[in-house]
């Protein structure tokens, strides 16, 4: 029988760690790439909507990242959801308890002209949406409008409860030349096994700071925003309901298409299908493609293992031509307002 002297095992020992060490650094180093394996802005083939000057009685949105769009004719704003203070990537994977970002929210507030809120309203209450509203409503008289969760959301944020409307499904509510419908849809089954992430309700006042996990989602609305001039759909989260928007004509839709990728092409269509060809819009902004855990004002693409959405805009563009020919098909600039119904727009 051979010995094996102390010799031996430490040599054994410092190869088996130098092995392990080497895997590991080659599995980092393969994340490090794939998380910085993002396409570009241009990899999607869709114009960017770019308006040079804006009519004076134009009716406007200005879309803010994520779903968040401020709503304007000139006399009301409405801004829909609210997510200024966008929590880091290693506090949302870490789930470390967050709270507003009060310096940004004062600024964003101040930069984007937020003095004439007349609402604010959550397209569902999931923190990338809803996590502001409060904060917002508390630096404005704008009525809070959605679920009974958004209004915990508003009660923990300290909103007066004259400020806090929780939604009737099919009321109509008005502001200033504003009518909202909140239709209710579904939130996009885009959970590791295909559930709602972060599902349920929330129950009680929402005091932060809390875990990005502590808002769930509530319930989720097509938004359906009426003017005078026009119709726009806000669709925060790529579910939908089939039938749902059958009685409602849209000029524009929002749409939501945060990890559509990942529910594959028929899916796409089959969303496409019940938000626009439905609605006969005539404009379709997508919304919610930007990574979420960027800091305000830095709109980047997501990495490609998460959702690729230069792909999905692929998909969008060739569902568009089979189904709504002449459907235009354009990405927001964040911060520049969206003329809604202008009487004529170039091709995109
Ligand atoms: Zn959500």
């Amino acid at each position: 029988m051979p010995t094996v002297t102390i010799q031996d095992i430490k040599r054994h020992a410092k190869r088996a760690l130098i092995t392990v060490a080497s895997i590991v650094l080659l599995l980092s180093a393969l994340v490090v790439w794939a998380w910085q394996d993002r396409p570009e802005m241009a990899d999607t083939g869709l114009h960017l909507q770019v308006v040079d000057d804006i009519p004076e009685a134009a009716v406007t949105a200005t879309w803010l990242g994520v779903t968040t769009l401020l709503f304007d004719d000139g006399e009301t704003q409405i801004l829909i959801d609210g997510f200024i203070s966008r929590p880091s990537l290693f506090e949302s994977l870490t789930k470390r308890p967050v709270t507003y970002d009060a310096p940004m929210i004062n600024y964003v507030m101040n930069e984007y002209q937020m003095r004439r809120l007349a609402a604010i309203i959550p397209a569902h209450s999931h923190y990338d949406h809803a996590m502001d509203a409060g904060a917002i409503a508390n630096r404005s008289s704008a009525s809070i409008l959605g679920s009974e969760s958004t209004a915990n959301i508003a009660r923990g944020a300290g909103v007066p409860e004259d400020q806090i409307v929780v939604a009737e499904a099919e009321s109509t509510y008005s502001f200033g030349d504003f009518t909202v419908t909140l239709v209710p849809s579904v939130h996009a089954p885009i959970g590791l096994r295909g559930e709602v992430p972060l599902a349920g309700t929330v129950d009680e006042p929402l005091a932060l700071p809390a875990p990005i996990t502590a808002w769930r989602e509530g319930g989720s609305y097509s938004i359906v925003i009426s003017h005078p001039q026009g119709t726009t759909i806000v669709q925060g989260s790529a579910g939908y309901r089939e039938d749902a928007l059958d009685a409602v004509q849209a000029d524009v839709v929002m749409l939501g298409v945060a990890l559509l990728g990942s529910l594959g092409r028929d899916y796409a269509e089959r969303y496409w299908q019940a938000l626009v060809t439905s609605t006969g819009a005539a404009r379709v902004f997508p919304v919610h493609f930007d990574d979420q855990t960027r800091p305000f004002g830095e709109i980047v693409l997501p990495p490609r293992v998460i959702d690729d959405f230069s792909r999905t805009a692929r998909w969008l563009k060739d569902i568009r031509d089979t189904w709504d020919r002449d459907t235009q098909l354009y990405l927001p600039v964040f911060g520049e307002p969206i003329v809604l119904y202008p009487e004529q727009t170039p091709d995109a």
